[in-house]
């Protein structure tokens, strides 16, 4: 027991801390007790049953990886290799209208919920029984959830090229409000998906509706990326004003050489509306992106790279143009044989990457999807790759401004209540990384890697990874949405 007022169970010393806010690091030691930061300062003369000395390394709140598809894995995989080796403590599941809960299926999953798993991935016909199914697990990290808007329409309709009817959108809201009151996050969408394409703007504002009572918040993968990307925007403002929540566009980026360098106006508009309400982004430090392979996005301008097929599994790692050049097909008609399949679009400038990411409401997310089997080096590499590639390499942005990208903006934003920041009583999610070597080692020929300069990692207190190599303890939960601290409806995003 703690009878020494003085006496931790870890204690870290000597670090440089960013705490999270934006600061700038300071030299401090942590004392961590009871899964809290007990103390922060010169600390030298408290005892503990372990002491870490930093040596000046960077000590910062765990990373939260605010845009996954982990809903399953956190739960097959409960040891989260590709997360907690990036100095993620927190994931939040459900985006882009997918989750795997309140789910109960039909048939197979329709697109894009084959994401998340096949069809026996997908066990929990409400979301309690999801937020158990996650404890039973005690995966590494923390995990956050999302409701998926078409995870909702695939429960209640009997097909997706549709409007829902108003009974359906009652037994969705049912749905999402028993979620709600067992601390989901939020409403996403993915509405540029076939299956949910077909609903109205009216359908997600109906939804959207008893968010706000729950302090939740509604996230969207928009209903385009390419050219009419504006109008897309406007209709996410739309739904954030009619429901008055907080609105998180996901994944932003300019899609298709046509829309290339277009993130100035595109930021613009975010500007512009975030004078008006509580909006935010979440990116991925890429210039390509990746999903399931969506033959309208075939129109041979770009390179798309098939990382999974069905009826075609030895194409994985080769470019449609190459598969259909073999064939003696068009590009469309290779689409059309390869599916269902993953693909990787290179659809992207890196000056709009670099300009969506530096912004300061833009949250880092890496929309991994740890399902597929030559998955996107985001997966793996997200966090590290801001960290060294773009803070430390080529100087895009202060390391103090992508830590706070990574822990309080995202804490704040998603209702995560003492997370993202070093302060004292709140939960001690830890990274504890070099600056100096922090990188990325996930390429998109071998995505599947460690990234290097991450040396210990801390979730709820006990360290979970030290020196390359998980400890084997796993203390992550479920994580309910906490209530709005103050001077987070608008402004502090
Ligand atoms: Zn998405």
């Amino acid at each position: 027991m703690h009878s020494h007022p003085e006496a931790a169970d870890t204690l870290i010393v000597g670090a440089q801390l960013y705490d999270g806010t934006g600061a700038p690091p300071v030299e401090r030691d942590v004392a961590i007790r009871d899964g809290r930061i007990a103390a922060i300062g010169n600390l030298s003369n408290w005892l503990a049953e372990e002491v870490i000395e930093a040596n000046g390394r960077a000590l910062a709140p765990g990373f939260i990886d605010v845009h996954t598809h982990d809903d399953t894995h956190v739960i097959r995989s409960p040891q989260m290799l590709p997360k907690i080796t990036q100095g993620v403590t927190t994931v939040i599941v459900g985006n882009c209208g997918i989750s795997a809960s309140p789910v109960s299926l039909k048939g197979d999953p329709p697109d894009p919920m084959n994401l998340l798993g096949e069809r026996d991935a997908f066990q929990y016909p409400t979301f309690a029984a999801y937020v158990e199914a996650v404890n039973a697990a005690r995966p590494a990290v923390n995990v956050g959830a999302l409701i998926g808007h078409t995870a909702l329409r695939s429960n209640q309709m009997d097909r997706l090229d549709r409007a829902a009817t108003a009974a359906e959108i009652d037994g969705m809201r049912a749905q999402l409000e028993e979620a709600l009151s067992n601390g989901a996050l939020g409403l996403s969408s993915g509405l540029a998906y076939g299956s949910a394409f077909s609903a109205p703007t009216e359908e997600v504002m109906a939804l959207a509706e008893p968010l706000a009572a729950a302090g939740a918040l509604y996230t969207t993968h928009m209903r385009t990326e390419f050219d009419a990307i504006l109008d897309a925007m406007d209709e996410a403002y739309r739904v954030g004003r009619h429901a008055h929540v907080p609105v998180v566009i996901s994944h932003l980026k300019c899609a298709g050489p046509s829309n290339w360098g277009r993130s100035v106006e595109v930021l613009k508009s975010l500007e512009g509306a975030r004078r008006l309400q509580p909006i935010g982004c979440d990116c991925y430090p890429y210039n390509r992106s990746s999903s399931t392979l969506d033959v309208k996005q075939v129109t041979g301008d770009i390179d798309i790279t098939i990382t999974w097929s069905e009826p075609h599994p030895e194409m994985a790692g080769k470019v449609i143009r190459e598969i259909a050049a073999e064939w003696g097909v068009t590009q469309q008609e290779a689409g059309k044989r390869l599916q269902p399949a993953g693909a990787v679009y290179h659809n992207m400038s890196e000056d709009d990457v670099r300009r969506i990411l530096s912004h300061p409401a833009t949250m880092v997310g890496s929309d991994g999807l740890p399902n597929d089997p030559l998955p996107h080096p985001r997966l793996w590499g997200a966090f590290p790759r801001v960290l060294g590639h773009y803070v430390r390499d080529a100087g895009l942005l202060p390391l103090e401004e992508a830590v706070r990208k990574m822990t309080s903006l995202s804490a704040r934003r998603f209702g995560l209540a003492q997370r993202g920041e070093v302060h004292i009583g709140y939960h001690a999610d830890l990274v504890l990384f070099d600056p100096a070597k922090v990188r990325d080692a996930a390429t998109f020929e071998k995505p599947q890697q460690a990234a290097d300069g991450i040396d210990a990692v801390w979730v709820n207190g006990v360290l979970a990874y030290r020196d390359g190599a998980v400890t084997g303890e796993r203390a992550g939960h479920f994580v309910a949405r906490g209530a709005a601290s103050k001077g987070d409806a608008h402004g502090a995003f």
